[in-house]
C-alpha cells in the first residue's frame, strides 16, 4: 500500500536532484535549480488537475477548479533551501498536498472551498538574507526595499526575480484580502525529536515560538595568569560562566521556555592571560508571550545576582524579538479531528522554528501539522522521513480536505 507516500517520496527524490552540487540539497531564490525544479513542478501540478501560474513573486500557484462564491485556502510551504539542506523542509509542504490533490483529482472529488496551492519562491533567504519573500507578498507585508538586496556577486533580488520569468513591480498586487481566504496550511517536517520520541507520525502545532536575542558583554579586567592573585580577578570568561549556567537553569525550569548562548568571544583569547572580556548571545524563545517576557526578567535577575561579587560589569541590549503566532483554534481542532479519523493520536506541540505561517498570519487564520523527522534532524543532508509517515500525513490531509464546509 502507501500509494500516497510513494508518490509523496518519489516526487521528493526528483525535487532534491534540482540543487547545487555538494551534499544535500541546496537550492536558492531565481537560481538555476529554481526555474529547473519550477519546470517539473508545473507539470505535477497540472497532472493533478490545477491551474498553474507563476506570481510577481516567482510563487508558483495551482488552483483548483473555481467553486463558485467559496473563499480560498492556502496550502503551501517553501521551495528554497538553506545551503547544504535536506529534501524534505519546505518541499514536503508542496508535494505532500500536491499528492493528495492529485488523488482527490483522479476519485472525482470535489472539495467545498477553493485551493491554492503555493510553493513559495523565498523563506530561508540563503540568497539574499531575506525571509518570507514569498508568503509576505501573499500576505501584503512584503517590504518593497527587499528588492534592491544583493547576493554575493552582487545580482538584486529584482533581477533575480526577472531571471525566473516573475514580475517584481507586481508584488504589491499580490496581497490578497483577508475576506478572499479561509484559512492558509502548512505541512512540515517537525525539525525536532518531539514525534519521534511519543511514536507518532504527525502532530498539530500550536503555535510558531517567538524568540528575543541579546547582545552580552562581560567587562572584566586582564591580568597575568601566573602572577594574579585568585581573590584579586576580574575574570570575564569565569563571570560568561555564571551567565551560561544561568540561562540553561532557566530554560530547564521553565515550560514551554528553551534558550542558548550559542557565540562566544573572548578577549583577548590568549593561553596565559586572564579573560578581560566576554562577548555572547543570548536567545530565547516560546510560544507564550508572557512566559518569555518573564523569563528574560527572572534570567537577568538571576545574572545580576550571581555576577555581583565577580568584579565584572555587565552590559546587555535586546538586538532581535518576534512575537509568537498562535495557530487557529478552529484549524487544530479540524486538523485534531483528521487525524483521529486517521487512525492516529492527536498530539500538540508548538513550533520552535519560523515558517511561512508568520507572514502568512497578518492575512488569515493559519494551522500547521508537523510529520515525524528521522533523529529530529533538519537544515542537514541526512534529513529524513519515512514513507509510512508521508502516508498517513496525506490520510490526515486527505480528511482535513473533505471534512471542510464552504
Ligand atoms: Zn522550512
Amino acid at each position: 500500500m502507501n500509494t500516497l507516500g510513494t508518490a509523496i517520496m518519489t516526487l521528493s527524490e526528483a525535487a532534491a536532484r534540482h540543487s547545487e552540487p555538494g551534499p544535500g540539497v541546496t537550492r536558492v531564490l531565481g537560481s538555476a535549480e529554481h526555474r529547473a525544479l519550477l519546470v517539473d513542478l508545473r507539470r505535477w501540478m497540472q497532472e493533478a488537475g490545477l491551474s498553474v501560474e507563476l506570481d510577481a513573486a516567482g510563487n508558483l500557484v495551482g488552483r483548483t477548479p473555481t467553486v463558485e462564491g467559496a473563499r480560498t485556502l492556502i496550502i503551501g510551504s517553501h521551495q528554497d533551501s538553506v545551503r547544504q539542506g535536506g529534501k524534505y523542509d519546505g518541499m514536503l509542504g508542496i508535494l505532500l498536498p500536491l499528492v493528495v490533490l492529485q488523488h482527490l483529482h483522479q476519485q472525482g472529488k470535489t472539495l467545498a472551498v477553493n485551493v491554492e496551492l503555493v510553493a513559495f519562491s523565498d523563506e530561508e533567504g540563503a540568497r539574499f538574507s531575506s525571509t518570507l519573500v514569498g508568503s509576505s507578498a501573499l500576505a501584503g507585508t512584503f517590504d518593497p526595499a527587499l528588492l534592491e538586496a544583493t547576493d554575493a556577486n552582487g545580482i538584486t533580488m529584482a533581477e533575480a526575480l526577472r531571471e525566473l520569468g516573475a514580475n517584481p513591480e507586481g508584488i504589491a498586487e499580490l496581497a490578497r484580502t483577508p475576506d478572499q481566504v479561509c484559512g492558509y496550511l502548512e505541512v512540515h517536517i517537525e525539525q525536532g525529536p518531539v514525534l519521534e520520541s511519543l511514536g507518532l507520525p504527525v502532530g498539530v502545532v500550536t503555535a510558531i515560538t517567538g524568540i528575543e536575542r541579546h547582545a552580552v558583554s562581560l567587562i572584566g579586567k586582564a591580568g597575568h595568569a601566573g602572577t594574579t592573585p585568585m581573590t584579586l580577578r576580574r575574570d570575564a570568561m569565569v563571570a560568561a560562566t555564571q551567565v551560561v549556567q544561568a540561562v540553561d537553569h532557566h530554560c530547564r525550569h521553565t515550560e514551554d521556555l528553551v534558550g542558548v548562548v550559542g557565540e562566544l568571544v573572548v578577549t583577548p583569547n590568549a593561553v596565559n592571560v586572564i579573560p578581560s572580556r566576554v562577548d555572547l548571545t543570548i536567545e530565547l524563545r516560546s510560544p507564550f508571550t508572557e512566559i518569555r517576557l518573564a523569563a528574560r526578567k527572572a534570567l537577568f535577575g538571576d545574572i545580576a545576582q550571581r555576577l555581583a561579587s565577580s568584579g565584572c560589569e555587565l552590559r546587555h541590549r535586546l538586538t532581535y524579538q518576534q512575537s509568537e503566532v498562535r495557530c487557529a483554534d478552529t484549524l487544530q481542532q479540524q486538523l485534531s479531528r483528521a487525524i483521529e479519523q486517521a487512525g492516529y493520536k492527536s498530539h500538540r506541540l508548538f513550533s520552535g522554528a519560523g515558517h511561512d505561517g508568520l507572514a502568512m498570519a497578518h492575512l488569515t487564520d493559519v494551522g500547521m501539522l508537523f510529520v515525524r523527522c528521522k533523529d529530529g534532524l533538519s537544515h542537514h543532508p541526512d534529513e529524513s522521513i519515512t514513507v509510512e509517515d508521508a502516508e498517513a500525513t496525506a490520510q490526515v490531509l486527505t480528511h482535513y480536505l473533505l471534512n471542510l464546509e464552504a
